[in-house]
């Protein structure tokens, strides 16, 4: 009873917080080197005939402005997590963390909207509970949803208990707005370990999904600082981390949107991206690569 009581409050600690914390700067981000993680060692083979269940791609909603897609390719069954993608032409995926924030989200959903692009947002659970509205609207316009844990805590410092609450409360906020299940997480601060990321694979059905551009926004507050990072360094493949609680970061959007669609990228939500991952050597050199920066 002790325990479910320190819980409980804890709980109203990190509900309270939301406003707060969320606006504040992300701490120090554990550097992933891009494809890192995803060079992990196989873990050892499964069981013959019990396969993990295959994680419900319940985000990606069909819409009458989704990138026409080729047909996928087969992705490594052991493989959890993904810095970006090897894919046959310019699919990118943009990702936005730590919201919902009842300003800078919706317009951001505007920007996209406005133009017909497809993102995938990395909501905080208590965020997430604090505003359904938001939530539906995400979901209704056709963008992605992933967990980001609870109250964006590093998974990796946490114990199972922990753990579990801080994946299983984000995924019933998630169920709870949009009646959707995340097909992927991303784990704070990239706070993660061979060992989580085939936890969160194959016990709860989500792929880890990190970055390989990161324009440090929650960092550098000014929106040209954060444009021509992210427009320098995407690439075909590419998954992109930026926070949608930074006014300066919704404000590089437009810049980013634009600049990135007139080189001929196509952004489409991560899930998408996933479906799209072949193995490298199967990859076409002639990869259609947009105009390099001027
Ligand atoms: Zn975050």
């Amino acid at each position: 009873m002790k325990r479910l009581l320190i819980g409980l409050s804890l709980a109203g600690v990190f509900l309270a917080a939301c406003h707060t914390a969320r606006t504040q700067s992300e701490p120090q981000v554990i550097v992933v080197p891009p494809d890192e993680m995803s060079r992990q060692p196989a873990l050892g083979p499964s069981t013959a005939g019990s396969p993990p269940a295959a994680p419900t791609p319940a985000t990606v909603k069909p819409s009458a402005t989704t990138v026409s897609l080729p047909p996928p390719a087969a992705a490594p069954a052991n493989k959890h997590s993904y810095n970006s993608c090897n894919v046959d032409g310019p699919y990118i995926a943009i990702t936005f963390d730590d919201g919902p924030h009842a300003v800078h989200t919706p317009t951001l959903l505007d920007m996209l909207k406005q133009r017909g692009l497809k993102a995938t947002f990395y909501v905080v659970g208590q965020c997430a509970a604090e505003y359904p509205d938001i939530m539906k609207r995400i979901v209704a316009e056709g963008h992605e949803i992933g967990n980001h844990s609870w109250s964006h805590v590093a998974l990796n410092s946490v114990g199972a208990d922990s753990l579990r609450k801080q994946m299983e409360n984000t995924n019933a906020a998630i169920k709870e707005s949009t009646g959707l299940r995340p097909a992927t997480m991303r784990p704070p601060y990239g706070a993660t370990s061979a060992r989580l990321n085939k936890l969160f694979d194959e016990e709860y059905g989500m792929k880890v999904i990190l970055w390989s551009v990161d324009p440090l926004d929650w960092k550098n507050r000014n929106a040209a600082t954060v444009s021509s990072r992210i427009i320098q360094n995407t690439h075909p493949g590419a998954i992109i981390l930026a926070h949608d609680i930074h006014a300066t970061t919704v404000a590089a959007m437009p810049e980013v949107f634009d600049t990135l669609t007139a080189r001929g990228y196509k952004f489409v939500t991560v899930s998408e991206l996933l479906a799209l991952d072949r193995p490298a050597q199967l990859v076409k050199k002639e990869t259609p690569a947009p105009t390099p920066a001027n």
